[in-house]
């Protein structure tokens, strides 16, 4: 079977196959940094990410880009209230976008910066005009005819029959049913940033960021194009408007829209208290692997309801997997294999596989492994695993962890930089007792890891080497490195 994914354009699930042999090229519209990122976001960013891992796995090469949007009305008013330049203020927010995605173990895609492509946005404008799709208003500002489009609500599947040729509209978000002209490029108002270019002073809209950028990185048509299902409408509509009337071509083969997330059933707002950057959630004492995985847990198309006893739940099922991991890694077992363990494990990769292959349904995925490890567990406390079982179970599990990136105990070392980023930014009252206590719970001694070793150190004497592995086992997992020479055993934390 192959891949089989919703393609929001044709409102089907669709068999996906690149364009290019084994390379996929894909764009994901990235964030506006101008604040955190919040849970919703990442929801996006994760499903996003399990897709690239997936497509890997499946033997793709992946060209993922995404743009970062470092130019918009929401920063340049909030640079101007912190009185820093659009540039200042931006580069502290990327960092944390890339920091807090490195934390929930989101492979970073090649970046594409607004600011740093303003030249071809100004030319793509310019050749938009030339071909009477674009035109110029008093201010010195350039809007898309949406006229000249007349595919336009193609993916957004809206009518616009009955639109306003020439209504305009200048802001980056607009009414959700309405169809207006948009702008291409915003002349600057008193006090704002602008870049001087052939077509005037001024700076791009939004829409025409990803058009230019993904076409430059990825060609006129490329496989697939991602983001949050807000951006259908108008952002994504937009682009197809702007590219596909430049190329004449179409601009991307797939649609793929994550569904919004929910905290506890409602909407996420600040004003109703329920909204959540993801530091937010550590500082809180969760872990990042457990966030990972709870965002991970509903199929992207479905509504995912952030609730924390769901977070705590992943936390179990995390927890569940890493002992089993450990279990498998540091136990000794009778020579042979048990031909049910051996076929539960392909049984599993192929389980885990066809869900995945079914539009990502990560809920059934992980549904399959939890069958493994519960009928794992079940054959150790009977003797039922042997030597030979091992590999295969280890190796479904190793599969399912290059899509699902929780196995790896590093959650402390990731908590600790969120309390000290806090602390750094003044936010002490903001650290929770249970962070504390996470920490220093999780943290191992030099005494404690000392006396370890020395119980190594006895169980090695005495012969007996799975003990001697248990403990090396436990301590890998809590990010210390042990290793055994002929001069004896030393240790290094990760
Ligand atoms: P922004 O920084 O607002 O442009 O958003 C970055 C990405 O997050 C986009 O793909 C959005 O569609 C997505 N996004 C925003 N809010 C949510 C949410 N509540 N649930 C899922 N995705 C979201
Ligand atoms: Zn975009």
């Amino acid at each position: 079977m192959a891949l089989r994914l919703y393609n929001t354009m044709s409102s089907r699930i669709e068999e996906f196959r690149p364009l290019h042999g084994v390379e996929v090229r894909m764009y994901a519209c990235g964030p506006t940094v101008y604040d955190y990122g919040h849970i919703g976001n990442f929801r996006t960013f994760v499903a996003v990410d399990l897709l690239r891992r997936f497509l890997r796995q499946s033997g793709y090469t992946v060209r993922h880009v995404m743009n970062i949007t470092d130019v918009d009305d929401k920063i340049i008013r909030n640079a101007a209230r912190n009185g820093v330049s659009v540039q200042q203020y931006t580069a502290k927010y990327e960092k944390a976008f890339l920091e807090d995605g490195a934390m929930i173990g989101i492979e970073q895609p090649t970046l594409v910066r607004a600011t740093e492509h303003i030249p071809e946005m100004a030319d793509f404008v310019a050749k938009l005009v030339e071909r009477g799709i674009a035109y110029r208003t008093e201010d010195g500002s350039y809007y898309f005819r949406i006229a000249k489009f007349p595919q336009y609500g193609k993916l957004s599947k809206k009518d616009f029959s009955g639109m306003l040729d020439g209504a305009r509209v200048d802001v980056d978000e607009y009414d959700k049913d309405s169809a207006r002209d948009f702008a291409l490029w915003k002349a600057p108002k008193p006090g704002e940033a602008s870049w001087e270019t052939p077509i005037g002073a001024g700076r791009p809209g939004w829409h025409l960021e990803c058009s230019v950028m993904s076409m430059e990185e990825l060609g006129e048509t490329f496989d697939l194009h991602a983001g949050g299902e807000d951006l259908i409408f108008p952002h994504h509509e937009n682009e197809i408007a702007q590219s596909e009337s430049f190329t004449g071509k179409p601009f991307a083969h797939f649609w793929f829209h994550a569904r919004f997330l929910l905290v506890e059933g409602e909407k996420m707002s600040k004003s109703l208290g329920n909204f959540f950057t993801l530091r937010d959630l550590v500082l809180k004492g969760h872990k990042p692997s457990s966030i990972r995985y709870l965002l991970a847990s509903v199929p992207y198309r479905n509504q995912l309801n952030f609730t924390f006893d769901g977070l705590k739940q992943a936390a179990v099922s995390v927890e569940r997997l890493r002992n089993f991991r450990l279990r498998l890694t540091a136990g000794s077992f009778p020579g042979g294999s048990t031909p049910a363990m051996q076929s539960l494990a392909a049984q599993t990769v192929d389980g885990v596989r066809s869900a995945l292959e079914d539009d990502l349904n990560t809920a059934q995925a992980q549904a399959s492994i939890f069958e493994m490890v519960r009928q794992a567990n079940a054959a150790f406390d009977t003797g039922a695993i042997k030597k030979d079982d091992v590999p295969p179970l280890l190796g479904a599990l190793t599969k399912f962890d290059q899509i699902f990136a929780v196995l790896d105990d590093d959650d402390a070392p990731k908590m600790q930089q969120v309390m000290d980023w806090a602390i750094a930014e003044g936010r002490e009252k903001d650290i929770s007792a249970e962070l504390r206590d996470a920490l220093q719970s999780g943290q191992l001694s030099d005494a404690d890891i000392e006396k370890r070793i020395a119980e190594m150190k006895a169980a090695r004497v005495a012969r007996d080497f799975s003990a001697s592995d248990r403990i090396r086992a436990e301590l890998a997992a809590a990010g210390i490195i042990v290793e055994i020479t002929k001069d004896g055993i030393r240790w290094r934390r990760k």
